[in-house]
């Protein structure tokens, strides 16, 4: 038989794209626009609509940059319309990009209630179900002239907010032209053909040559193509669509894979678009999604970031009204247990269970929902203490997608237990359509079924669809290729259902899944743990802040009755957990973006201080006694952890440089620096151990500076090649002594660094301050230690504890970790000595090794300090920065986690009265870290202390408190009581295993 496969795709592509899809709206009328151009930022819905409107025709501009538009459109419909379902097709200038990344519009009723959002592909609004004819109506578009920034990814400055665009002279020309306007009848019989011929040709086109049913389907289509008469399409739609009856009769196998669809709208909280847009672009996802389900019974939609539903209350509380009926209906199904979806890698411990705290009560408060799930489709790589803190508030599942994106190894998974740091599993589910913005296309179902890693002992996977990123949700074609494809030969199952039910079936039937352990790196946007270092300064201050206020408000309510500020840390915590998503604190947003973080910092940083100075006061009475206060874990220059002494003695001073022949030399007895004439540190012994750190023939802190200019995503991606050139920063302006440091000034470029070396009394640590003024471009500036160490790996902190990586590259899936984050220390040690590298201020980290002639090992550690990425941001990082980094020489894991809280934390020093501070607890173990002490969010004045083991080993401890303790219970994350303790005098006996995280609530005695 002659093939004639080809001939008839290509005819059905034709007909379907230039005759069918035009037809579906094929009776049209023009409709009356009239507009006004809001003035500036976006006004509320009742000024819009009071607003003067002139009218205008099609072919209309509007929109410079950033701005927003109002039109009105009224019309009439024909009488001889009666009977149709009559919609208005409208197009405000929508191009080629995807929804959600240019203009965008949110339609009103005239008395400002809201009907559904418009976008390239979702560009209709019902005027009538049934026409009875002769209807007139108004609607009201809020139109968003959103720039188009996602095309070829070069640097634009229409990413920075307007008043500085119009200074910056930017082009204030309109962006989008009106092109359609029209009142159509939505022909029924049409559009249900053109979805059956989707369908079918895109099933048609994933299977394979030899396989029977194509071929059988093929003739189908071509019988039906044959009865659609291209002289009335309306009127041959019925019989094509007969045709085609007995293609969709047969079931599909009873071995097929089964797609669990679940409807979704991945809407970045921030990214090439500012915050205030966000919450627009909630607004009008949800009014389509809301509308969707009124017609769909069976649609089931997810919403992933408490933080949206809450703008969404706050600003359209009628949209939000419906999604508590769609809610209680279980439509509307809130997932993912956080306040926004954060970056894992830079967001510290804390503020990761504070997102789960925080997200899970908005849920349970606003709609009764205990959800079980972490939904975290896009962030770029997941820490290892995830698994703990998910189970620790009730999660259950976790899901993503994005190790799909690693560019050197292939995940051996997609459903899996993923263990964590200290042994907790988590049941894991890697979408296997590898993307989270589906559109339920035949190339998608197939690629999730051949792609799918466990068929052989699972049958089941998550296809999440719906226009994503900028938002936009499933529209209904999506929905009727879903039900066409539900049970169809030839398919998979596609079935929507929500992701409880999937995750449920998914383990029941693979409950022995292979495990997955330690951290889900992404071997890709290695960039971002550096990009928009102001961003992540912020972030890591306020995270040690906030612990620093909860701490002295918790320890002044408890020994004075200090007023406990709830509702101030409440919403500081929720600022600082909103700018940890992931487009934000990675530092991969538009310039405005960033421009409002650094602010929102500031502004979070300037309460905080107010809250830990009005505690502290209230801690230290009226007098004129210096007091030490050290809120880290542990006791410093004889101030205890947690608690304020008297001034005891001088504070401890810098040593002083001495000048030697060629350099200086810092010495306080425990360690010997040498630093040279060009600044460089050319020895840095530890004089107890009575040993080198740097290897023979190097320098220590050598700024390094590298070309940086990855091949796709600038503020996101270090490509490997990037070490192929560097220029040693060796020459120096000037190295002389100042304020007990070594100074030295180095330019390069147009740019000029300052570097205070200093060394303190009775300290192993050697401290370098940084001050930039960074003018660079495309180029990456690393700090370099090459340590005289044979370390088999490097040991890193991250969330409640550290990880271990290799230091070699064996495996490519070590050689892929040529960059990971780091928190507030990196350690590296061969037995019986180490060394580590605290910071301030750094996430990014590498370590190499190489064998020398003489036999030893130069284990080299390099900090990535700053970036100069082009886009989206094409300033990004420029400009002034401060930032500290330290060498602890002779130091093991235990004097890492030390140093890494001391450096953050430093002591302050208030004028009181002469009586010591008690701690409100005291834990007797140095591998036992107090990382929490609080009230109880719930206002019954208990306190809350969160502490986990952070050494790696068991740990037994003994938890004392300062204060009468009534009784106690450790609790999960949310201060809900699991298990009871049994206090003896005030003081708990604990247990820890490696890495364990526990939350121990006390309640005091009723006054
Ligand atoms: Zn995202």
């Amino acid at each position: 038989m002659h093939s004639k496969r080809r001939l008839t795709e290509d005819r059905l592509a034709r007909v379907l794209n230039e005759r069918l899809r035009p037809a579906v709206h094929g009776r049209t009328v023009p409709l009356r626009v009239a507009v006004w151009d809001a003035p500036g930022e976006p006004v509320p819905v009742a000024e819009a609509l009071a607003a003067p409107y002139r009218p205008i025709e099609v072919g209309h501009r509007w929109g410079p940059v950033w701005s927003t538009s109002w039109f009105r459109i009224t019309g009439r419909v024909p009488d001889e319309w009666a009977g149709q379902r009559v919609e208005a097709v409208l197009d405000i200038g929508f191009n080629k990009t995807g929804p959600g990344f240019s203009a965008e519009g949110l339609v009103h009723r005239a008395d400002g209630t809201v009907v559904k959002a418009l976008h390239p592909r979702n560009a209709w609004v019902t005027v009538a179900e049934h026409a009875s004819g002769g209807e007139e109506f108004t609607y009201y578009i809020e139109a968003a002239a959103n720039p188009v920034l996602c095309d070829d990814h070069l640097p634009t400055r229409a990413g920075d907010r307007p008043g500085w665009l119009t200074a910056g002279g930017v082009d204030p020309e309109p962006l989008y032209r009106v092109l359609r306007a029209d009142l159509a009848v939505l022909d029924r019989g049409l559009w249900e053909l053109v979805q059956d011929f989707d369908v079918l040709g895109g099933l048609i086109r994933e299977l394979p040559e030899h396989d029977q049913r194509g071929w059988q389907l093929l003739g189908f289509v071509e019988r039906a193509l044959d009865a659609v008469d291209l002289g009335d399409l309306s009127g041959s739609a019925a019989a094509a669509r007969a045709a085609l009856v007995p293609a969709f009769a047969p079931p599909a196998a009873p071995s097929a894979h089964r797609l669990s669809a679940v409807g979704h709208a991945h809407i970045d909280t921030a990214w090439l678009w500012p915050v205030r847009e966000t919450v627009r672009k909630v607004a009008r996802t949800v009014a389509n999604v809301v509308q969707l389900m009124d017609d769909h019974p069976s649609f089931r939609f997810v919403m992933s970031q408490a933080q949206q539903l809450a703008w969404l209350k706050e600003s359209r509380p009628q949209l939000y009204a419906r999604v508590r009926e769609k809610v209680t209906g279980g439509q509307f199904l809130p997932v993912g247990s956080l306040w926004v979806e954060p970056d894992t890698n830079i967001t510290g411990g804390e503020a990761l269970a504070r997102q789960l705290i925080h997200g899970k009560r908005f849920y349970l408060a606003e709609f009764g929902v205990e959800t079980e799930e972490m939904w975290l489709p896009d962030t770029f790589g997941y820490n290892a203490a995830m698994p703990q803190l998910m189970k620790l508030a009730g999660v259950r599942w976790f899901l993503t997608q994005k190790i799909s994106w690693n560019t050197t190894n292939r995940f051996p998974h997609h459903t899996f237990w993923w263990e964590g740091l200290d042994g907790t599993r988590i049941f894991t589910h890697f979408p296997p359509v590898d993307s989270y913005n589906c559109e339920v296309s035949g190339a998608e179902v197939a690629l999730a079924v051949a792609n799918f890693q466990d068929k052989g002992a699972a049958s089941c996977s998550l296809m999440p669809f719906g226009y994503g990123d900028g938002g936009g949700g499933p529209n209904r074609e999506m929905l009727a290729r879903a039900e066409r494809l539900a049970d169809l030969e030839g398919s998979a199952r596609v079935v929507i259902e929500s992701p409880a039910r999937f995750f449920e079936r998914a383990h029941a039937e693979y409950p022995d899944a292979p495990v997955w352990v330690g951290e889900l790196y992404l071997e890709f946007h290695r960039g971002t743990l550096t990009s928009q270092l102001r961003t992540k300064q912020g972030n890591r201050r306020s995270e040690h802040l906030l612990r620093e206020a909860e701490l002295w408000a918790a320890t002044a309510a408890v020994r004075t009755g200090f007023a406990y500020p709830y509702q101030a840390l409440d919403r500081l915590w929720k600022t600082v957990l909103l700018h940890q998503f992931h487009d934000i604190l990675p530092g991969s947003s538009i310039a405005w973006v960033h421009q409002e973080a650094e602010q929102a910092h500031a502004a979070v940083l300037a309460e905080l201080d107010g809250i830990v100075g009005a505690a502290q006061q209230a801690l230290a009475g009226e007098g004129r006694q210096e007091i030490v206060f050290n809120a880290a874990p542990f006791a410093r220059d004889g101030v205890p952890a947690l608690g304020a002494v008297p001034r005891g003695g001088p504070a401890a001073r810098r040593v002083a440089p001495v000048p030697e022949a060629d350099g200086f030399v810092l010495d306080n007895g425990l360690v010997r620096v040498r630093i040279d004439r060009r600044g460089l540190v050319t020895s840095a012994r530890d004089l107890t151990a009575d040993r080198e750190a740097l290897a023979p023939g190097t320098v220590g802190n050598l700024l390094q500076l590298h070309q940086d200019f990855p091949n796709q995503y600038d503020a996101w991606d270090i490509d490997e090649f990037y070490r192929n050139t560097v220029r040693d920063l060796v020459e120096a302006e000037s190295v002389d002594i100042r304020d007990g440091a070594v100074r030295v000034v180095r330019r390069f470029g147009t740019s000029r660094v300052e570097q205070e070396i200093s060394l303190t009394e009775g300290s192993k640590r050697l401290d370098i301050a940084t001050e930039i003024d960074w003018h660079e471009t495309e180029k990456l500036l690393k700090a370099a230690f090459p340590l005289d160490l044979r370390a088999e790996h490097s040991s890193a902190e991250i969330p409640f504890g550290h990880v271990r990586r290799p230091t070699h590259t064996n495996t490519s899936w070590d050689a892929a970790k040529f960059e990971f984050c780091a928190h507030r220390f990196l350690h590296l040690g061969e037995r019986g000595w180490g060394a580590a590298l605290v910071n301030d201020s750094t996430y990014g980290h590498e370590v190499t090794r190489d064998v020398r002639p003489d036999g030893g090992t130069t284990t080299t550690a390099r900090l990535s300090l700053l970036r100069a990425p082009r886009f989206p941001d094409p300033e990004a990082d420029q400009g002034h920065h401060r930032l500290r980094y330290a060498l602890v020489l002779g130091a093991d894991i235990a004097d890492a986690v030390r140093e890494g809280y001391g450096f953050n934390q430093p002591e302050r020093v208030v004028t009181g009265a002469a009586a010591a501070v008690v701690p409100l607890v005291a834990v007797d173990s140095d591998a036992v870290v107090v990382e929490v002490v609080k009230l109880a969010d719930d206002g019954s004045g208990d306190v809350v202390v969160r502490l986990y083991e952070a050494l790696g080993g068991r740990a037994a401890a003994v938890l004392g408190a300062g204060f009468p303790v009534a009784s106690a219970a450790v609790t999960d994350l949310l201060e809900r009581a699991l298990e009871p303790l049994h206090p003896t005098a005030d003081r708990i006996g604990l247990t820890l295993r490696p890495f364990q995280v526990l939350t121990v609530r006390l309640r005091r005695p009723d006054a």
